[in-house]
């Protein structure tokens, strides 16, 4: 289901003239564990875990995420993807498809990650207009995290 919104999003977006695709879906725990340990080694522990989740609290393991890409590759899975015209676009429109941008740029306290416009999560279209709408985080809607 997940897959399929995601394949509805970015074909909206092509037929806007933009050229998006994903770079990746589901992680498995091995996956997740190679990047995570690859990242410890290059930047620390510390940093790592500001922009990497330990292996078996990627949302990517849960199969509802992606990172979305693209073809400026410049840009991607940078923050100054979400200035370009494709990041602004997945940030207007990804709630119609049921997605969120998941780490956004002025919730980074709440989210315990930096931001991330490329990542989306998967939560179904009504939750997803909720949260666009009142520009809320999955924390702050599921009252993880005292307002
Ligand atoms: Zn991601």
């Amino acid at each position: 289901m997940a897959r399929e919104a995601l394949h509805k999003l970015l074909n909206a977006g092509n037929k806007k003239g933009y050229h998006l695709s994903s770079a990746s879906g589901f992680r498995s725990y091995q996956t997740q564990e190679q990047l995570f340990n690859r990242y410890v080694q290059r930047d620390g522990e510390e940093a790592a875990n500001k922009y990497s989740a330990k292996p078996g609290h990627s949302e990517h393991q849960t199969g509802l995420t992606y990172d979305v890409v693209s073809e400026n590759t410049d840009t991607n899975f940078k923050e100054s993807f979400g200035k370009t015209e494709e990041g602004q676009w997945i940030k207007r429109n990804a709630h119609k498809y049921g997605f969120i941008v998941r780490y956004p740029k002025d919730k980074t306290h709440i989210t315990g990650y930096q931001y991330e416009p490329w990542h989306i999560r998967y939560v179904g279209k009504d939750t997803a207009k909720t949260l666009y709408n009142h520009r809320e985080t999955l924390e702050e809607y599921l009252d993880l995290y005292p307002k």
